[in-house]
């Protein structure tokens, strides 16, 4: 078998793309990128330095304000278009990724598919960004939460699946309105180098996304870099130690994606060749280059034996080779020096009580000028033991057995990570319980890798990290909270006593607060209303009593008051419901603003319609008719009791009362009663 030799006309030329300007060398070192299947340098690269990340950060720092106050409309498109041009070169950026870190171009051919899918999934929450607003229950008070981006955010991705890092943090990054610093991996920088071309064609503004091909001195200056608002890690532990000792110099906030060492939990009633599939392909993936690969594996005593014969037996049958042939399944190893460390970790485990079921060292012959190894399985391997704690980061699985499923949870925790769990069973109830115990951020039953969604939350417990990308909780890692609170009090205190606003502006306030309160925050103006009525004097006439409320005649309440009150009494006590506190708002804002006369009573009795019925349609048809019938409420009246409607009960009920609105008024023109009957047989309405 011969190796191809990749073509290299594919290469992107960008080492740095700062402000949309292209530039083929950074201003640091020269490193010859080597091609892990033959050791060959493929380009000699000029990196990126701490001069091109002052660069980079300036620019987005000058391009964040103009950024942030984009529709998300446009951040929505300008993500999508991106998404198409990422699918337009699924296969030079797979090929980019083959060359970059030898990983199989079988499985490079799905990272620019999934890398796409990411982009789409967080361009559709670009334009859909919400705060939310708080009941202020202790004071008149209009308190919300807004979500803002942070400003500036580095990214700094590993070179073992550098395109699908990138658009993990990238997408909702952008689709939250931050500008973005990223690093492309020394070790495999092409993929994210050729991204960030992209973002230019794509038409994202200058200084949106600044891309740098560097290594750990570009790291250490984006993250030491006061420019920075946050960094996003996703690397090994070790550098996430140097990461964060950093950012404590800033204050910076981190969100870290770091390795893992998963379990996986195969019982005696799972499907075996199902689970022996999986549980070497899941292991394997990127020659066990994945941080989520599950590579502790724990068998139920029963099938222990069984399970390690299908294993090799799968294991025999798992092409290595040429990333480049379309069959092959397993490359090499990124590197001469990770060779060597994950060799010594195989020697060590060798020395051990463990059982090697198959593989060993490096590959020769033809394999010889690649990073190769085979696949290493250990069996009957001490928990404890360095290869079982330890994330080797190569093609190497360990097996322990266990006899209750008390110690397989017990085992399956018994690591310093906690980035994925994977359990295999036929019993769901059992796969429910054992998913609830394991201290681990991703937790997949009879599967094996397709849990990793864009919607779906991924990052880890304990030393895997923290922060989580995908799904919403992803787009909030990259938003800070503001809460914001306005106080009230003397707003409606002013406005009634003083007459410093409008009606119209004093029915905007219980509107805002309607509209972007809901009920909760109307709840809360009720409040503000009766302190505010109970401190003023307002003189009115006499309200006549409704129905069996009653006030006590000592009450210094002023009649406005009372009025508010007697429909609190009508109403029910607090907490009345929903609707009925939309009623009573309705009311004290028509009594205290539209009085005397018929308008005033039509008004109260329409809004005492709505208090007293909230379910039944057939009295509102009649309360309505009867309103508009004998004269009480206009047609124009019913209207904007529609729109209190929306205001308090939302628009599907509004847009049921205007239909009825118009039914009865058609009714009422026609000579009809409420319910279509000719009017001389039938007067009740
Ligand atoms: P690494 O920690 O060596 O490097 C990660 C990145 O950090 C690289 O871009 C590197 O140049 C940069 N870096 C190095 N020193 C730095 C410093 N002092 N300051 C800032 N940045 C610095 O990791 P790696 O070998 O590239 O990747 C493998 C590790 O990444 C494994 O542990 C793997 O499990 C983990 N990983 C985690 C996830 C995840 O989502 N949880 C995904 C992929 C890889």
């Amino acid at each position: 078998m011969s190796f191809q030799t990749p073509d290299l006309s594919c290469l992107p030329q960008s080492v740095t793309v700062i402000d949309n300007q292209f530039s083929a060398n950074g201003g640091g070192q020269s490193h010859g990128h080597i091609y892990p299947a033959n050791g060959q340098v493929t380009a000699e690269l000029q990196l990126a330095n701490t001069g091109d990340v002052e660069g980079a950060v300036a620019a987005a720092q000058k391009a964040q304000s103009a950024w942030r106050a984009t529709s998300g409309e446009q951040r929505r498109n300008l993500l999508l278009r991106l998404a198409d041009l990422i699918e337009r070169e699924t296969k030079t950026l797979a090929m980019l990724d083959v060359i970059g870190n030898g990983v199989a171009s079988m499985i490079s051919a799905y990272t620019p598919v999934v890398a796409a899918q990411r982009f789409r999934y967080y361009a559709g929450w670009a334009d859909k960004l919400r705060g939310q607003t708080l009941d202020a229950w202790n004071g008149p008070a209009h308190n919300y939460v807004n979500y803002e981006p942070f400003g500036v955010v580095g990214a700094i991705v590993p070179w073992n699946g550098p395109l699908f890092a990138a658009a993990m943090v990238l997408a909702p990054a952008l689709a939250a309105g931050n500008c973005v610093v990223i690093k492309a991996p020394e070790l495999a920088p092409y993929s994210v180098m050729r991204l960030g071309e992209l973002f230019v064609e794509a038409g994202f503004p200058a200084g949106v996304v600044n891309t740098l091909a560097g290594g750990a001195e570009v790291g250490a200056a984006m993250v030491a870099h006061k420019g920075i608002d946050k960094i996003q890690f996703v690397g090994s532990g070790a550098t996430a130690q140097k990461v964060l000792q950093s950012a404590a110099t800033t204050l910076k906030p981190c969100g870290l994606e770091l390795g893992g060492k998963s379990a996986v939990i195969v019982f005696a009633d799972a499907d075996l060749a199902e689970a022996g599939k999986r549980g070497l392909s899941g292991a394997m993936s990127v020659s066990g280059q994945g941080c989520v690969n599950g590579t502790r594996l724990l068998v139920e005593r029963p099938i222990y034996d069984q399970y390690l014969a299908t294993l090799k037996a799968i294991a025999e049958h798992i092409k290595i080779g040429d990333p480049l042939d379309p069959s092959t399944v397993m490359g090499p190893i990124i590197s001469q020096a990770s060779l060597q460390r994950i060799e010594g970790m195989i020697d060590r485990a060798q020395q051990s009580d463990a059982r090697l079921l198959i593989g060993g060292g490096r590959l020769g012959g033809e394999y010889a000028d690649g990073f190769y190894l085979p696949i290493s399985i250990f069996a009957d391997v001490d928990p404890s033991s360095e290869i079982a704690q330890r994330e080797v980061f190569g093609p190497v699985l360990t097996v322990t057995p266990f006899d209750t499923e008390d110690q397989a949870i017990q085992l399956a925790n018994d690591s310093d990570y906690g980035l994925g769990a994977y359990i295999h069973t036929k019993d769901l109830r059992r796969a429910h319980n054992v998913a609830n115990q394991m201290q681990a951020g991703m937790v997949q039953v009879n599967a094996s890798g397709e849990g990793m969604q864009p919607f779906a939350p991924f990052g880890g417990y304990k030393q895997s990290g923290f922060g989580r990308l995908g799904g919403e909780q992803g787009l909030l890692e990259f938003m800070q909270v503001k809460n914001v609170w306005i106080n009230l009090d003397g707003y409606l205190t002013g406005a009634l006593q003083q007459s410093l606003l409008t009606p119209a502006e004093l029915r905007e306030a219980a509107l805002h607060f309607a509209v972007y309160g809901g009920w909760s925050r109307a709840a809360v103006l009720d409040r503000a209303i009766t302190r505010v009525l109970q401190n003023l004097e307002l003189t009115e006439e006499p309200f006549p009593p409704l129905g069996e409320a009653t006030w006590e005649p000592e009450d210094r309440l002023s009649t406005g008051a009372k009025e508010f009150h007697h429909v609190m009494t009508f109403a029910g006590p607090p907490p009345a419901t929903a609707y009925f506190q939309g009623g009573i708002l309705n009311f004290v804002f028509g009594e205290m603003w539209h009085r005397p006369g018929l308008d005033q009573r039509s008004r109260r009795w329409v809004t005492l319609v709505g208090v007293a019925d909230s379910s039944a349609d057939s009295p509102i048809r009649t309360h309505i008719y009867g309103a508009m019938a004998s004269g009480n409420a206009s047609y124009q009246e019913m209207d904007e009791f529609v729109l209190q409607y929306a205001i308090h009960s939302g628009w599907p009920r509004a847009s049921f009362v205007q239909g009825v609105v118009i039914e009865m008024a058609q009714k009422i023109k026609q000579g009809l009663t409420w319910d279509g009957k000719p009017k001389e047989d039938n007067n009740d309405e």
